[in-house]
């Protein structure tokens, strides 16, 4: 018997709104001091109003718009109860049968060449806003609550079940968070819990049309374990179908990042009754004007720019892929690749366009992408557009561009300019003290006057001896040319 996989995802996003959903609070609750960043109404005393934040219906339309989503006419909001010490009110503010977006797909493609399908488009059921509920710390047998993170903007995204498998799910996920990162939505980071998934999952013999009960798998951190996840299940559930007593109820299983499986949980598994009713507290807002505004403030979203990046600039395209990812990445690095070209188009006015563009897009990518991130890993910082300036990466590349450094005094020069904030051509001078340092082309002339000898090898065929000379150019050079340059200018001398 064939198997196949029914694979969906359940995703909420949490909104980077300056104020929580329904309250002036402040929104970056996770960065303050437990129960702080709270109110009367985030934590549910009676008689408080909640009032919904403008910016976070405007974020969620626009998730809805790039999902190619229907918005709803009308935002109305629905209260889901239950109970829990994280949710004093007794009910969360959801969206229930109204929600603000609704039937759309989103379509990515999946790089590798032994995939099933290069290019996947999946369902999206449903996209609806709700607050976050707090966070409880379980310690020492007690249980401890924050309310900080109480009454925080999500978005909740229910894919249908279209995924073929686990691989499609990360990528779709990684695509999401590309997605908000560009919109301007959300950090998208997982592992921070702005973007939270739980992976629905059942198999069924291939060629059958029904459904069979589907496993939730929860507690998934990162993109590496919703593929890790799902591949757990895949095989245990096969082992079952196999052993002739497939899942024959629906199940909510914790993936244990640790042990690399996952573990039946214990929560029960009656239905729940959440007993949804409309909010009263908040009227329909009508969503036509909106919509129609936020319509228009769609940027470039992700799959477009990596396209252009490498159209462009002739990026790579993992290269584009990495840049892209990052929004703030990708911005940094057009505005390094706009200030070198202006510099190259008046410096080296000979260089053919292409030519430059090759030039810049393989110093981004071995300078931007591997060494300067390679040194804020170091460091343990994560990269931002401030700590060196695009103007000061722009004049670094083409410090490296016109030879006046070869890699491994561009590479401290960087690291200079990490940890100082120092402009490229003011530490360079400082590591080489000035013009002291002689051109090439005057060292290579005193080499060969001072050492006759090996000169005379060098000419009798014996090219090995050539790396002595370069080695006798670098010392005097101090690090600044490049062995190339040098063994280039003593072929032409010699
Ligand atoms: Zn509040
Ligand atoms: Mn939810």
């Amino acid at each position: 018997m064939k198997l196949e996989p029914i694979i969906g995802l359940e995703i909420h996003v949490q909104l980077k709104t300056a104020s929580k959903l329904f309250c002036p609070c402040d929104n970056r609750g996770e960065l303050l001091p437990p129960n702080t960043a709270i109110c009367p109404i985030c934590v549910g005393h009676p008689g408080t109003l909640p009032v919904p934040n403008q910016r976070a219906v405007e974020f969620g339309v626009l998730l809805g718009l790039t999902l190619n989503c229907t918005i709803a006419r009308h935002l109305t909001f629905d209260r889901k109860h239950y109970f829990y010490p994280d949710l004093p009110k007794g009910y969360q503010i959801s969206q229930s049968d109204n929600a603000l977006c609704t039937d759309g797909f989103f379509e990515f493609d999946v790089p590798g060449a032994h995939v099933p399908r290069g290019h996947v488009r999946i369902g999206i059921e449903r996209s609806h806003l709700e607050e976050d509920a707090a966070k409880s710390f379980h310690q020492d047998g007690e249980t401890l609550v924050d309310f900080n993170r109480g009454g925080t903007p999500l978005m909740e995204t229910v894919t249908r079940p279209d995924f073929k498998t686990p691989h499609e799910a990360r990528i779709f996920l990684q695509e999401l968070r590309a997605l908000v990162r560009a919109l301007g939505i959300s950090e998208g980071d997982m592992e921070k819990g702005h973007l939270r998934c739980d992976a629905n999952i059942s198999l069924r013999p291939v060629g059958e049309e029904t459904l069979c009960p589907k496993t939730e798998i929860k507690n998934i951190n990162s993109f590496r374990s919703v593929e890790r996840a799902l591949e757990y299940e895949i095989k245990r559930q096969t082992e079952l179908w196999e052993a002739d007593s497939p899942p024959d109820h629906q199940s909510t299983r914790n993936w244990d990042d640790v042990a690399q499986r996952t573990t039946e949980s214990r929560t029960k598994e009656a239905a729940h009754d959440y007993r949804f009713f409309p909010e009263p507290d908040i009227p329909p807002f009508d969503l036509a004007e909106l919509t129609a505004t936020m319509r228009e403030k769609i940027p470039e979203l992700p799959a477009a720019r990596r396209e252009r990046f490498m159209r462009e600039y002739g990026f790579s395209a993992p290269d584009a892929r990495q840049l892209v990812d990052d929004d703030a990445l990708a911005s940094y690095a057009e505005h390094v690749m706009s200030e070198f070209f202006d510099w190259a188009r008046t410096a080296a006015p000979d260089i053919s366009e292409d030519e430059l563009r090759t030039r810049a897009a393989k110093l981004i990518s071995g300078w931007l992408l591997s060494k300067y991130l390679g040194i804020l890993n170091d460091l343990g910082r994560l990269f931002t557009p401030t700590i060196v300036t695009p103007e000061n990466f722009a004049e670094f590349l083409t410090l490296i561009q016109q030879n006046k450094m070869n890699s491994s005094l561009a590479q401290r020069v960087l690291r200079e300019m990490v940890e100082h904030g120092a402009d490229p051509s003011h530490v360079l001078e400082q590591m080489v003290g000035g013009d002291t340092a002689p051109t090439v082309e005057v060292a290579v002339q005193e080499v060969i006057a001072t050492f006759p000898d090996q000169v005379a090898q060098y000419r009798a065929g014996k090219t090995a001896v050539l790396q002595f000379l370069v080695g006798q150019v670098m010392k005097k050079t101090k690090g600044v040319a490049d062995p190339k340059t040098i063994a280039d200018t003593f072929n032409q001398l010699l």
